[in-house]
């Protein structure tokens, strides 16, 4: 009898560590997950819309990776070489890139933002929480605050050299790792520091990551781009008639 309890508690243990799967941590987090429960925020506080970098300038460049098999995974995981933000964010980094151009520079776009379900397929190809974000904890880029960059030179077309390729998970990327010839150095900082200026921060291991400041405003979302479009359609429609 005792045996059989103790059976039926491993049973019942081993049941619940089962369904605790990514499911609950998206419901924990506050993922939003609907296209409806996202409009219905936007309805509310405008500055939660994600709008298309492609309609805020047209002096970005996009390179969007995770829309190629060019990238860690060595898989298409976007189906297009698309990048949203929310709205206020899209505009200072609108700023940091003319700024940048004034100085004869360019953003390169690499991601921006990314499903919640992308953060989870990423881990589970490299489970490693210091580069990869653990799905436990979310991605701020699943936030639509956040951005993957670098600088191309607007004279020749080229990227400029930094101290890693984008998505080398090494103390090479790490912003403070500083042993490295002068002039990488200095392309670092200047992307460094020009994003800082329009409240952007670098993340600790990353040079071409970077946080807006407000990140902490936005849930995170698990959309895809076609309903994020959608909703963006839908609110450029709606301004419009505003404006009859
Ligand atoms: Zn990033």
């Amino acid at each position: 009898m005792k045996n059989k309890t103790i059976l039926l508690f491993f049973i019942l243990l081993i049941g619940s560590l089962v369904s605790c799967n990514l499911n609950d941590y998206s419901r924990q987090l506050g993922v939003v997950n609907t296209k409806e429960k996202y409009a219905f925020q936007v309805e509310k506080n405008d500055y939660k819309l994600m709008v298309d970098l492609k309609e805020v300038a047209t002096d970005f460049i996009f390179d969007i990776r995770y829309a190629t098999k060019n990238n860690f995974t060595g898989e298409k995981i976007y189906p297009s070489n698309d990048a949203f933000l929310r709205k206020y964010i899209a505009e200072d980094l609108k700023k940091a890139n003319d700024s940048l151009m004034k100085l004869g520079y360019q953003l390169k776009i690499l991601d921006a933002y990314r499903p919640y379900s992308a953060t989870i397929k990423f881990y589970e190809i490299y489970p490693d929480g210091d580069f990869v974000a653990n799905p436990m904890v979310g991605s701020r880029h699943n936030r639509g605050t956040t951005v993957d960059v670098t600088l191309v030179d607007r004279k020749t077309g080229e990227d400029l050299e930094m101290p890693t390729k984008f998505d080398v998970f090494t103390k090479e990327a790490h912003p403070n790792f500083d042993d490295l010839p002068p002039h990488i150095i200095e392309n670092k900082m200047l992307l460094i520091n020009v994003m800082k200026h329009f409240k952007f921060d670098v993340h600790p291991n990353e040079w071409w990551h970077y946080d807006h400041a407000r990140w902490q405003r936005y849930p995170m979302m698990d959309l895809t781009f076609k309903q994020i479009k959608d909703v963006a359609e839908s609110y450029k429609e709606e301004e419009y008639d505003l404006s009859l």
